[in-house]
């Protein structure tokens, strides 16, 4: 432990974080498959979240999972089932609404719906958030800390995307920061060019770049004295999921690259390396923090 205060905080450990909604849910597919369409969908998520579930287990790996409201209204023994196998149950909030498409009000209602549903469910506190599509905006902050969160992990702080939105302060050098006292942001890894990065942390990039670079960026973020984030959903490990007519070719092949080698991969990247929910990362780059403030103010 003595280590610890000579490192920077949160220095070559690794979380991993599941967004549990399904397949129709991605806002990618927005445009073909509207929010009405919802109910009529096939239902595929608990079966997959389960699969990776046993992928956790058998690494004796925990992980927090980002479960979508309206999931766990669909299927409240998986929340309960997660939480009952030691892993952390956050929120994904409810609807899949992008943050900066929606009133400040709307969120508050949006955020809460989807805590206090989870809260009766596993009978624990819900301290993260992830936004959908990773909207986040700067404020929505101080409406999370409101409803009882104590962190957000929404920020990719790369070079552009499409969709992504923003906080101030974020940068890909600083993964973990507090934003307000007592409120605090883990950012998705990127591997670092300036102060913006590559995205490095999941999605249709951990799909694509060939699996052994993708665990050498790893390893380089980890050395570089940075935390590891990664995220993953599970339609990203079902390569039997419906196909969507209507498409562009940008979307479908965002979507669907490399889902059938999806499963193997995140297997051995479960495997490769050490992982711990968020709140234990948060937890412990706190505790890095302080103890780094008390050797401070020894010298
Ligand atoms: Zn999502």
């Amino acid at each position: 432990m003595a280590s610890m205060t000579t490192e920077r905080p949160g220095a070559g450990q690794a979380a991993l974080s599941i967004d549990v909604e399904d397949w129709f849910h991605v806002e990618n597919l927005k445009r073909v498959i509207a929010r009405e369409a919802w109910e009529g969908c096939e239902l595929r998520v608990e079966r997959n979240t389960m699969r990776m579930i046993e992928i956790l287990d058998a690494c004796k790996a925990r992980a927090t999972f980002f479960v979508l409201g309206w999931v766990a209204e669909k299927c409240p023994q998986l929340v309960r089932t997660i939480s009952a196998m030691g892993h952390e149950v956050a929120s994904h909030g409810y609807g899949h609404e992008l943050v900066y498409s929606l009133q400040p009000g709307e969120f508050r209602a949006d955020v809460l719906r989807s805590k206090q549903y989870l809260e009766d469910l596993t009978g624990r506190p819900v301290r993260g958030y992830r936004a959908p599509c990773f909207s986040i905006t700067d404020w929505a902050v101080p409406i999370l800390q409101d409803a009882g969160f104590d962190y957000d992990s929404s920020v990719v702080p790369t070079v552009a995307h499409d969709r992504y939105g923003r906080l101030n302060g974020m940068h890909a050098g600083r993964p973990i920061v507090s934003l307000r006292e007592g409120f605090y942001e883990a950012s998705i890894s990127c591997i670092r060019v300036g102060k913006r990065g590559l995205p490095w942390g999941g999605g249709g990039y951990f799909r694509l770049v060939p699996y052994r670079l993708w665990c050498r960026g790893v390893r380089m973020i980890l050395r570089s004295g940075m935390p590891y984030v990664f995220y993953i959903h599970p339609w990203e490990i079902d390569p039997g999921q419906p196909r969507v007519d209507g498409l562009d070719i940008f979307s479908r092949f965002r979507h669907r690259v490399n889902l059938h080698r999806c499963e193997q991969r995140f297997a051995a990247l479960v495997g490769a390396f050490e992982w711990m929910p968020l709140c234990d990362l948060i937890d412990r780059w706190k505790a890095g923090c302080s103890s780094a403030q008390l050797q401070c103010s020894r010298h």
